[in-house]
Parts: C-alpha cells; sequence; structure tokens
C-alpha cells in the first residue's frame, strides 16, 4: 500500500475529549491489542469488513442467501448474555450473525439488503482527502487551541499512512495529537513524533499477567516506550487510564499506575471510567460484549481512584460522558487549557 493512502473507519469533527481544544479526530483501522472492552470494536481489524446493524434489519434473508462464502447465519434475537439491561430488540426475530473468519469481504450482502441493515466499516482515503475534511474547522483549532488527533484502532499501526497525515498536517499549521495505545517499536512512535504534537498514551494494567490475559499482549514495550517518551520535551504527553470494574481498579493497581506516572515526572492524567452502554456499539454491529450492559461505573469509586491518584501529584481529570461532577469538569476544562 502506499505510503498516502491508509484505511479509515471515519472522522469525528467538533471532538472536545481527543486533545487540547476542538478537534478533528482520524480513526485508523486496525490495532495489534485486543482489549476486552474496546469502545471502538468496529477499529479492530486492519481492513474493511461488514457489520450488521441490526436495528435496521427486517429479517428478510436475503444477504444469508447471497453470500457465496456461507458467512452468515440467522440466529434467534435474544439478549446475548442473561442479566443484560437495556435491551430493546425485537424478541422473538432473527439476527444475522457474520462469521468473521469465512467472509471473503465481497460486500455482495451489503448491495443485497435494501434496508441499509449491513455496513462496510473501514474506507480506503489519501492523505490528501483527510487534510483537506481536517482543514475544514481550521478556525475552530486556531480558536481553541485544537488541531487534528490520529485515533483508532492504534495509528501507528497503519505506521507509513499516519506519519503521512501527521507531517501533512503539520505543513499546513495544523496542531496535531497522537491517541496511541503504545504497542508498537519506538523506532515507529519517534519518527511520528517529529510531527507530533500532543501524545495521549492509554496506560491499561501494571501488572503484566493481568495485561496479557486483558489486552492479549504484555505491557513491557508499552511502558518502556512511555518512558522514553516522557523524557522528551518536544512533545507534551497526556495519560489516559481507561477505569475498568474488577479489571484494572484495584486499590494495588491504582497506587502502581499512580507512582509509574509520578515516576516519569508527568501529571496530566485523564480518568476514563468503564461506560454502561459501551457494549451498545458491539450489539448494534454484532458482536458480542463480555460485560453487562447499563451498569454504570459508580461515581464514587471513581472519585475515589482520582483522589489516590491524586495523592502522587497528578492533576486528574474525570471523562464525565455519562456522570455529573461539576468539581470534576471544572477540572477538565481547565486541564484542556494548559
Ligand atoms: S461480505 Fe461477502 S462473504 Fe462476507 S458476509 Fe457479506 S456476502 Fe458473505
Ligand atoms: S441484513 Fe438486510 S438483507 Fe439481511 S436479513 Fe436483515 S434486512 Fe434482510
Amino acid at each position: 500500500m502506499k505510503d498516502n493512502i491508509g484505511i479509515v473507519t471515519h472522522i469525528q469533527r467538533f471532538s472536545v475529549n481527543d486533545g487540547p481544544g476542538i478537534r478533528s479526530t482520524v480513526f485508523l483501522k486496525g490495532c495489534r491489542l485486543n482489549c476486552q472492552w474496546c469502545h471502538n470494536p468496529e477499529g479492530k481489524r486492519r481492513f474493511p469488513e461488514v457489520f450488521h446493524f441490526w436495528s435496521n434489519c427486517v429479517d428478510c434473508g436475503k444477504c444469508v442467501r447471497v453470500c457465496p462464502a456461507g458467512a452468515m447465519e440467522e440466529i434467534p434475537k435474544a439478549p446475548l448474555h442473561p442479566g443484560e439491561k437495556g435491551f430493546k430488540g425485537k424478541l422473538g426475530s432473527k439476527i444475522i450473525r457474520i462469521d468473521k473468519g469465512k467472509c471473503i469481504t465481497c460486500f455482495q450482502c451489503v448491495e443485497a439488503c435494501e434496508y441499509g441493515a449491513l455496513i462496510i466499516s473501514g474506507e480506503m482515503r489519501t492523505t490528501d482527502e483527510i487534510i483537506e475534511e481536517v482543514a475544514r474547522d481550521e478556525s475552530f483549532f486556531e480558536q481553541s487551541g485544537g488541531g487534528m488527533t490520529l485515533s483508532g484502532g492504534e495509528p501507528s499501526a497503519q505506521p507509513k499512512f499516519a506519519l503521512s497525515l501527521l507531517k501533512a498536517a503539520k505543513e499546513r499549521g495544523i496542531n496535531t495529537a497522537l491517541d496511541t495505545c503504545g504497542y508498537q517499536s519506538y523506532e515507529v512512535l519517534n519518527k511520528l513524533l517529529e510531527y507530533t504534537d500532543y501524545v495521549l498514551y492509554d496506560i491499561k494494567n501494571m501488572d503484566e499477567a493481568a495485561h496479557i490475559r486483558q489486552t492479549g499482549v504484555s505491557n513491557k514495550l508499552i511502558l518502556e516506550n512511555l518512558k522514553k517518551i516522557a523524557a522528551r520535551d518536544d512533545v507534551k504527553t497526556y495519560i489516559r487510564l481507561p477505569l475498568l470494574p474488577n479489571i484494572n481498579d484495584s486499590e494495588e493497581n491504582i497506587r502502581k499506575t499512580g507512582e509509574f506516572i509520578q515516576s516519569l515526572g508527568l501529571t496530566e492524567t485523564f480518568l476514563l471510567p468503564f461506560h454502561p452502554f459501551a457494549g451498545q456499539s458491539y450489539r448494534l454491529i454484532g458482536m458480542d460484549y463480555p460485560f453487562a450492559i447499563g451498569e454504570g461505573y459508580s461515581e464514587a469509586e471513581a472519585l475515589k481512584t482520582k483522589e489516590i491518584l491524586e495523592s502522587y501529584g497528578l492533576n486528574v481529570a474525570l471523562w464525565l460522558a455519562w456522570m455529573s461532577d461539576e468539581n470534576a469538569e471544572k477540572t477538565d476544562a481547565e486541564q484542556m487549557k494548559n
């Protein structure tokens, strides 16, 4: 693939949660981690793929009949997990399950569906096209201190394309941010960082064995890369810590995480409590979700975690898309001004 062509799931304009100011976030498709809680499941695989948008489906079965690979089957539409909340499907009807192992991505099913119930996620885009789209909001970037953020998936999983986008944005005078899980060789990250102003770096779990269980990979490379990035003075690094019940929210892990961030001389930390409806996107695209849907993270617990992290000298902002806490919102806004 050419360096200036890559696979993108979508571009989100006017984002205020992906780095300072108002930003356009470009979601690149593909990630080498397989986090159990991933809130962008459509971004995991690095190729265009078809998803079943079941709420539009009228259960006509046409897609199943045209599929040349036998990759689709109709199964009863029922809650996928006992006791899950928030299910509003038409009980008694069917849902289409797509076997991604058999699918040859011919997209005949998408053409056959007359109800918009099958969608293709992932589109080949050029750097020029994307920068042109992003640059439409240049005036908002200038007023707010915002710019373009590369996210995913994992943007460094398409290293040449990510580099091409970051370079082109900088040439155009657009501020850049890289939202990364850090699971990439430092050599590659180093090249990307030459054209990056802000890094949004995820820490998921300090315990290596738990990290392997929960994401499929070790955290060694991730933590080593963060040490090197934190030592740079040409980029500003923000830590993003997803807070997941019984996954990484033990006091021991939170304290280890706080200690580690402090030891690197970093302070700016975003705490992202588990989203109670993150699983809805899994259901919309016909994938299984390993957590109960609709049960939110307790605000009191999230604030307790915030306090623990703050005891290590960190400036912690809760990402409160689904919680209300005026003080925390104030902290978030203040932090974004820095
Ligand atoms: S894209 Fe092609 S192979 Fe895949 S499910 Fe649809 S019709 Fe079948
Ligand atoms: S996805 Fe479309 S073609 Fe397939 S059963 Fe549903 S409505 Fe019919």
